[in-house]
């Protein structure tokens, strides 16, 4: 009754007829297909008048809502909440019509208003040049500092964000501020108020799938960016299929992105990925929040090469407990956008350095955050992993280390990692020296010993000792000069007390006396 009261007044403009139209075909063009997420509205005519066209982007905003209302009837409770924020926002454009005045910047950006926009920019036109105006210049220098060969080649990586909640949108948000070539976006939920303690979703989105809202957001942030919308459940067999089916390329079967990132929060999304992912033999990271939000994880799996999902259970599947029964009714987990932005971060860092081929790709890194603490650490593949798929990868990843091939190549690899360590030590350091800067070897250093602020890095020179440049001391003697004063002066000595005594100095001494 509520969607009806709102298509009548709606109805009342053509244009939004046409929208609500379009808006309702879409959900059939998308689900079946798994077609990329079409442009989100024509071009606005250039006479318009700038408050019809904040007017239209609204109301396409409300259809894409109403939209998600109709995918969306499992739960009835959701569903009336929905429905009243999407009258409650139609009531506030219909007011700002009324009144002729311009809607508010921030609805405009939510809506995907073009005005501030910017126009694409190809993959061969992507510049290093330092201007206001270059949205890569920043990244790009990361090649001129020597950290990337070729940042460029970020515009042919395809990256699949499975789950676009706390972790999963900030995740997107990175990728598309970086440049990726196609993000694929999955999700079955729609954004609720509940959500907003978290990064990235607005009150607006209210109502709208996770995926389009974040599409929407994306494409005004980055236009250069292709991005998929996956408005579904993977854990259910068709949704399954229909999600392997857009991982692979239609024509040879193969993968067709570059890494997968699960950022689901369930055990059963985790090993759907995990399956898909063994499968096609496709490199996913893994990562995952505590539900005391103090905590959190990514890690790294590359079948055969490393553990998969199944390999190492964590201890509540391993225990046969069933996970839905943990969750108590009215009892929700916590969540601080602090942490999951922290494990987003770790997240795309190395998702970065797996498609760029810079740094270290971390195997498993944890985060805690009650004691700033971040155990690192490399899981192997189980050789009794329950998953066949898992298994058979091993054996495959067995033989291709052992094949003649991979050790000329293993080999290759090592002698250009040689020539190039010896190439970087003996380049000079700071070749461009613009401030005169030098450093000072010190009277007694010589060649043999480097000095502490001097090149090498360590400040141990190779006969284990320091120098220092004049004018600096250390405060304690160095190794090779502790004399038997020194050690008679700060060892501790037996004293003959036993621990009542000490005890009791102790008191004496806390109670200031
Ligand atoms: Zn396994």
């Amino acid at each position: 009754m509520l969607l009806r009261s709102f298509g009548a007044v709606a109805s009342s403009d053509d244009a939004t007829r046409r929208r609500l139209a379009s808006a309702s075909s879409s959900s059939e063009r998308r689900a079946p297909s798994l077609d990329a997420m079409a442009e989100p509205a024509p071009p606005p005519a250039p006479a318009r008048a700038p408050i019809a066209g904040d007017l239209r982007a609204e109301i396409e905003t409300l259809c894409a809502q109403i939209e998600a209302l109709w995918t969306n009837v499992d739960g009835a409770g959701e569903l009336v909440a929905s429905i009243a924020n999407v009258r409650a926002q139609a009531q506030r454009t219909i007011a700002v019509a009324d009144e002729g005045l311009p809607l508010s910047h921030t609805d405009a950006s939510v809506a995907g208003g073009g005005a501030t926009t910017r126009a694409k920019i190809a993959a061969d036109d992507m510049s290093a040049e330092v201007i206001d105006t270059n949205p890569y210049s920043r990244l790009m220098a990361l090649q001129r500092m020597g950290i990337v060969s070729e940042y460029k080649k970020i515009r042919e990586k395809s990256v699949a964000v499975v789950g676009v909640g706390g972790v999963g949108s900030v995740a997107a948000e990175m990728l598309t501020r970086c440049g990726i070539g196609r993000l694929q976006l999955y999700d079955f939920d729609t954004v609720e108020l509940a959500n907003m303690n978290r990064l990235f979703f607005r009150p607006e989105h209210a109502g709208m799938t996770k995926t389009d809202a974040a599409v929407r957001t994306l494409r005004d942030i980055n236009p250069d960016v292709d991005y998929e919308s996956y408005h579904m459940n993977i854990t259910t067999v068709e949704g399954f299929h229909r999600f392997t089916e857009s991982l692979k390329d239609p024509h040879t079967g193969a993968s067709r992105v570059d890494l997968v990132l699960a950022c689901v929060d369930n055990y059963e999304a985790r090993m759907c990925i995990n399956q898909a992912c063994l499968e096609m033999r496709q490199t996913w990271m893994e990562s995952g929040v505590s539900e005391d939000a103090v905590s959190g994880h990514i890690q790294t799996m590359t079948p055969g090469s490393s553990a998969c999902f199944a390999c190492v259970p964590p201890l509540v599947v391993a225990s046969g407990i069933d996970e839905k029964t943990l969750k108590r009714e009215g009892v929700c987990a916590a969540s601080l956008p602090t942490t999951m932005g922290m494990v987003a971060g770790m997240l795309v860092q190395n998702a970065l350095k797996h498609m760029l081929n810079f740094g270290d790709v971390a195997k498993y890194l944890g985060y805690s955050a009650l004691k700033d603490y971040f155990p690192s650490m490399h899981v192997h593949a189980n050789p009794e992993c329950d998953n066949g798929a898992c298994v058979r990868a091993q054996k495959d990843h067995r033989e291709m280390l052992e094949s003649p091939e991979w050790k000329a190549a293993d080999a290759l690899r090592a002698a250009a990692e040689a020539a190039a360590a010896a190439e970087e030590d003996a380049k000079a350091l700071h070749e461009e020296n613009d401030w005169g800067i030098s450093v000072d070897g010190g009277d007694e250093g010589g060649d043999e010993t480097s000095t502490v602020a001097g090149a090498g890095g360590g400040g141990e020179g190779e006969k284990g000792q320091q120098t220092l440049t004049a004018g600096i001391e250390f405060s304690m003697p160095t190794s090779d000069k502790l004399d038997a004063e020194t050690v008679e002066q700060f060892k501790v000595k037996d004293t003959g007390a036993d621990l009542d005594d000490l005890m009791n100095q102790l008191s004496v001494l806390s109670s200031g006396k």
